[in-house]
């Protein structure tokens, strides 16, 4: 110890140091001594000095570390320097601040990015909440949409119900008032064959009674011709008048035209009327009835006769069909004088007629639209560029059918 900076002192019971490796520290006394204790170190004669002289010791100088010797009453210090024990513990310390330094800013750091995340977290959760709300009030939005929707729907479908309803009422009305207005006109068509029968009928009578048969068959086949007149008037006033209920069926065009075709093949030949059909092989199914359908054609091809007949020959119909966007258009066509500018605009109301020879009734082509209306078609009236009348149908397209269906009733 004697070349340590660390010092040893062995002080006694009175705080004297009685042993020490600082020799100018010996017998000195390490605290106040009291006067009793003066008075017992000179009686005692303990130590080479009556008065041991303070040992002031500089408290910022030296760390003491003391330990009791019970057995002895004695007390063995150790004194460091502390200029010794300072400099490693201010680098202790600075290292334990720069660490506890280091701890704080990394704990500061885990603590700023551990709040990030929560406030991230918390965003995001309100952020989630936000939309889902959003989502839930656009659902609602939508659903409300949907059921004012569904009720419009049901609103308008109800509606046109009640369109229809009331359209169909119309038509039937407005045919009826028709037919009333032109009653008189009517009666006045039939009177006037009936008439006519009964003369020849009477007539009749008078050339048998004078045995002249011949002129009296000639008589009876003109009551005949009459009356087949008068049965075609009914018969267009009773398919006019009446309210057709039967759904449009699959009805193959091309032997429906040939029909048509067929019934008036006599007087097309009679009238030497040259026929020039551009219809494809593969049957164009239409949506119709056939009945309806060959009744239409009829009026028709008809007509296109009785125009013919106020022209010398050539006479020409042209009949071809084709398919389109939106199903088949039929078109019959004759080179005869074609529509006049008020038959076009008035063709197709009841009862107009331009025709005074053959005594037309004005109800063909009235007929014909009704018809065609009622097979969600369309009849087109127009004039042909190079002169004559051409005619229109729009049809509906149909599924393929057997076309085997027994004709719908004709009234
Ligand atoms: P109707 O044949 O008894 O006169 P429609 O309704 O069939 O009755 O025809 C109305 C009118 O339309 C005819 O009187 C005629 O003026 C005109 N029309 C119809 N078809 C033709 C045609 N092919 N060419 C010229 N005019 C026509």
């Amino acid at each position: 110890m004697g070349k340590t900076p660390e010092q040893l002192a062995l002080t006694d019971d009175y705080g004297v140091v009685i042993l020490t490796s600082r020799p100018d520290w010996r017998y000195r006394a390490t605290r106040a001594l009291s006067e009793s204790e003066h008075l017992a170190i000179e009686a005692n004669l303990a130590y080479p000095t009556r008065d041991p002289q303070p040992l002031a010791l500089d408290e910022n100088a030296w760390v003491v570390q003391s330990r009791a010797i019970t057995e002895t009453g004695w007390t063995a210090n150790l004194l460091a320097p502390r200029s010794l024990i300072d400099r490693p513990v201010r680098s202790v310390l600075a290292i334990a601040t720069g660490a506890l330094l280091a701890l704080m800013l990394a704990l500061g750091l885990m603590m700023q990015r551990r709040r990030n995340y929560l406030d991230r977290i918390a965003f995001e959760a309100r952020a989630r909440q936000e939309l889902e709300m959003r989502v839930a009030e656009r659902t609602s939005a939508l659903e409300r949409l949907n059921t004012r929707l569904k009720q419009e729907v049901l609103e308008r479908e109800h509606a046109q119900q009640k369109l229809f309803q009331a359209q169909d009422e119309l038509v039937q009305a407005s045919k009826l008032s028709a037919l009333g207005t032109m009653s008189a006109s009517i009666s006045h068509e039939l009177n006037q064959p009936l008439g006519a029968i009964r003369s020849y009928a009477e007539n009749a009578e008078v050339l048998l009674d004078h045995q002249r048969t011949d002129d009296a068959r000639g008589n009876l086949k003109l009551i005949t011709e009459l009356t087949a007149r008068m049965a075609s008037i009914i018969a267009h006033l009773r398919a006019f008048a009446r309210r057709d209920h039967h759904a449009p069926e699959s009805v193959a065009l091309q032997p429906a035209i040939e029909d048509a075709l067929a019934l008036l093949a006599k007087r097309r030949r009679a009238m030497d009327v040259e026929l020039i059909r551009d219809l494809p092989d593969a049957p164009l199914w239409v949506q119709a009835g056939e009945t309806r359908l060959r009744q239409v054609l009829g009026n028709l091809l008809a007509n296109a006769l009785d125009a013919l007949t106020e022209k010398a020959n050539p006479r020409r119909l042209w009949i071809s069909a084709e398919k389109t966007a939106q199903g088949v258009n039929l078109y019959i066509r004759d080179n005869g004088p074609g529509f006049t500018r008020e038959a076009l605009a008035r063709a197709r109301e009841p009862f107009f007629t331009t025709k005074t020879r053959t005594q037309g009734l004005g109800l063909g082509l009235a007929i014909c639209e009704t018809l065609m209306r009622a097979l969600g078609g369309e009849l087109v009236l127009a004039n042909h560029p190079q002169g004559g009348a051409l005619l229109t149908l729009r049809l509906l397209p149909a599924r393929p059918g057997a076309n085997l269906q027994p004709p719908e009733e004709f009234a």
